[in-house]
């Protein structure tokens, strides 16, 4: 770096890359010549180090870069391939793809069913119920709820349904899901899903959309229920 009366001089190799001349309180780059020196600065590299080099930048992108001659200093080692998964980027650029707006899998009767358990409810109702447990059959999408005072008393309630499902429809349960998130479906894999040979299927975390079908039912019959008391001049205590 020279420094003139008027501004500064950047060189490199005894060859001025550019000078700049204050104006003012701002520099002005007069001259540029940072192409040709851009290739002593960046030489060459393998496509895995362009990549890096490049913000993990797309590989066909960079082929194209430099097929067309479009970065002067670009120019790729043997071998111009990428034979292997690149971890930073799976772990960088990895979206969840959306889900299906409807779901296409038909069910049959007792194929599945869903749970879910919700609460504690802001407002307990005046019997002292905290918890709203929705149990849904996937074929007909028939919800049963349960208004509990505590978690503890899920399981019991759950195979209640269960059971008056099974001996309304005359069909055994194949399969129940449930998001796996409280100690209640312990319990219920436990002492009742192990020992009447139905498979527990569960939910990725924090994937609401997975188990839309029971979801879908609480919301519709909270909304109704405060819909019902509002309109009646009741508070949520009932
Ligand atoms: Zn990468």
């Amino acid at each position: 770096m020279v420094s003139y009366k008027n501004g500064l001089s950047l060189r490199f190799n005894g060859q001025e890359v550019f000078c700049v001349s204050l104006v003012g309180t701002l520099y002005h780059i007069n001259h540029c010549q940072i192409q040709t020196v851009s290739t002593y600065v960046v030489t060459s590299g393998s496509l895995r180090l362009w990549h890096r080099r490049l913000g993990h930048l797309n590989l066909r992108v960079i082929k194209d870069m430099q097929r067309k001659n479009m970065v002067n200093g670009l120019s790729i080692l043997l071998p111009q391939e990428y034979d292997r998964v690149c971890k930073r980027c799976a772990l960088g650029k990895s979206h969840c793809l959306p889900f299906p707006k409807q779901s296409n899998t038909v069910y049959k009767k007792m194929d599945l069913v869903v749970i879910d358990l919700t609460g504690p409810m802001s407002v307990p109702t005046w019997l002292g119920m905290s918890y709203a447990l929705m149990v849904v059959e996937a074929s007909c999408h028939f919800p049963i709820g349960r208004l509990l005072k505590a978690k503890s008393e899920a399981a019991a309630a759950v195979k209640e349904i269960v059971t008056m499902f099974k001996r309304q429809s005359g069909k055994k349960l194949k399969k129940m899901r449930s998001d796996l998130g409280t100690e209640f479906i312990k319990e219920l894999i436990d002492n009742f899903c192990k020992k009447n040979g139905v498979i527990h299927e569960t939910t990725v975390p924090y994937t609401l959309e997975q188990n839309a079908i029971v979801e879908r039912a609480i919301t519709v019959a909270f909304k109704m229920v405060r819909c019902m008391l509002y309109s009646a001049g009741m508070d949520l205590g009932y």
